[in-house]
């Protein structure tokens, strides 16, 4: 059997008393796209940052590309340097030009040249559909084409998997669907992607996983058929009520 990218196995998060998670199971292929759902306070986003521990688990373990991310031993700035991360919030360097934001990493952590970083972030920026961008500032932009500046700034870092939490939920909803566009095109080149969203169409038609999550547990996970087409569990079909 080949080593999953991502395998979850009983890991368990509070937060002082809150138990966020109670013993998650998930494991995530080379090139599958696991989309997560479910109700907010779920569980969701601590799941995501347990993946590149941004936040430290409790117990259980977490192993990407086989590594056990909690070993005291696991290199975690080589780690998180393969994991790339999409947050709902843009968080582009408002005084830099979206050239500049795809190159500083590039140069201060993998120590590429100029001339390289800005060859990749061009090829980065016209993968996402900005090539005409790159001499703009974030606030020049639109909300949709600052996400997507963000998530070519990820791939800038050539990373082994994308980690995406509610990638376009601050957006106004005409701007949803060109940000969802490039990361379908991601999907179809073959990234590895874990997807937390409320974009149930997305999940449908590029998930080969959808993970419904509530309380902090995984209730039921399958094809998107399965799970969103004809759920199993009471709690899912009362969740795909709500937002269907
Ligand atoms: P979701 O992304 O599904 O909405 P989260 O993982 O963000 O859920 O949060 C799950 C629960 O954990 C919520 O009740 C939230 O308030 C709580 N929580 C998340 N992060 C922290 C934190 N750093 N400190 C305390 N509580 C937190
Ligand atoms: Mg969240």
């Amino acid at each position: 059997m080949t080593t999953p990218a991502i395998e979850i196995s009983d890991l368990r998060k509070s937060f002082g008393s809150l138990e966020v998670l109670r013993g998650i199971d998930l494991s995530v292929g080379f090139g599958e796209v696991v989309c997560v759902i479910g109700p907010s306070g779920s569980g969701k986003s601590t799941l995501l940052r347990c993946v590149n521990l941004l936040e430290e688990p409790d117990g259980g373990s977490v192993r990407v590309g086989g590594v056990e991310v909690t070993d005291p031993d696991c290199d975690l700035d080589g780690l998180r340097r393969t994991i790339g991360m999409v947050f709902q919030s843009f968080n582009l360097f408002g005084h830099l030009s979206v050239l500049a934001n795809l190159t500083i990493a590039q140069r201060r952590v993998l120590k590429r040249s100029r001339a390289d970083a800005e060859l990749i972030a061009r090829e980065n920026l016209e993968r996402v559909g900005l090539a005409d961008k790159a001499g703009a500032y974030p606030a020049q932009l639109s909300g949709g084409q600052q996400q997507r500046a963000a998530i070519a700034r990820s791939l800038a870092m050539s990373p082994e998997l994308m980690l995406f939490d509610e990638p376009t939920s601050a957006l106004d909803p005409e701007l949803v669907g060109e940000v969802l566009a490039v990361m379908r095109s991601l999907a179809a080149e073959g990234m590895t992607m874990m997807v937390v969203t409320h974009e149930m169409g997305f999940a449908r038609e590029v998930a080969d996983r959808v993970v419904f999550m509530d309380g902090g547990q995984v209730v039921e996970a399958g094809p998107p058929a399965d799970v969103l087409g004809s759920p199993t569990e009471a709690r899912t079909r009362e969740f795909l009520h709500r937002v269907l």
